[in-house]
């Protein structure tokens, strides 16, 4: 890698687009990728190649924008992969990685080059995805966006399974799998409302026992 990083005041930058499935996040990757082309600065992009649902080398969004990217297997194939004459690194699915992610984009930050990243916050059950709480911790710049609720048309910021029997984590989907809900309809949280109640009828019942 070049001395690019280490001149003095020019820095390297971490920035995350977060938000459920549908919520636009690979939309505006590929729009900050593109300004970047027009300012002539050398971008490459990565995904995570566990992501094939629809192109093995390309990053494509749900309103079918498209971008070439490079399909890789771990977090740390992609410093292998980086050019000493890229200036930008964007990685779409990001949330798919492994942990040492962190430390692959902090690294290329180092070296001056500016890292985007576009993931799901949150897996089906409403759950921190991944690497995602880690890499918003040390993000420089946070974006989370959303998507539109299919049941009532508010803003979505949970990806609701359709089929919640199948529990693991990574389960690579689209619009068969998965749908974009508001908190009101992700019905994930019944499970905590359930528990809740069951907490405060069971301090009730004891107060009640207390008075006798
Ligand atoms: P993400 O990468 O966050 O999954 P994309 O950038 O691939 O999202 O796609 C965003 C596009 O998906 C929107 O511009 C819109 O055309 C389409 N879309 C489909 N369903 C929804 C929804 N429920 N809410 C918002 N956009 C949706
Ligand atoms: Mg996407």
């Amino acid at each position: 890698m070049s001395l690019f990083g280490t001149m003095p005041g020019i820095s390297g930058s971490i920035e995350v687009v977060c938000g459920p499935m549908f919520s636009g996040k690979t939309e505006e990757l590929i729009r900050r990728v593109k300004r970047a082309q027009i300012a002539r600065q050398k971008v490459q992009i990565f995904k995570p190649a566990i992501d094939n649902r629809y192109h093995e080398t390309e990053v494509v969004s749900h309103s079918s924008l498209s971008m070439e990217a490079t399909p890789v297997n771990s977090s740390v194939e992609i410093l292998q992969r980086v050019f000493d004459s890229t200036r930008v690194v964007a990685i779409d699915e990001v949330q798919f990685f492994d942990d040492n992610i962190t430390i692959v984009v902090e690294k290329l930050a180092r070296r001056g080059i500016r890292v985007i990243m576009a993931g799901l916050d949150q897996d089906f059950m409403g759950k921190p995805f991944g690497p995602m709480a880690s890499l918003l911790a040390i993000a420089d710049s946070v974006n989370k966006i959303h998507a539109i609720c299919t049941v009532c048309g508010a803003p979505a910021t949970k990806t609701f399974r359709k089929d919640p029997k199948n529990s693991s984590q990574v389960l690579v989907g689209e619009t068969d799998l998965y749908e974009a809900r508001c908190r009101a309809h992700a019905d994930f949280f019944g499970e905590d409302q359930d528990q809740l109640a069951f907490f405060v009828n069971l301090n009730e019942s004891r107060s009640k026992s207390q008075n006798l």
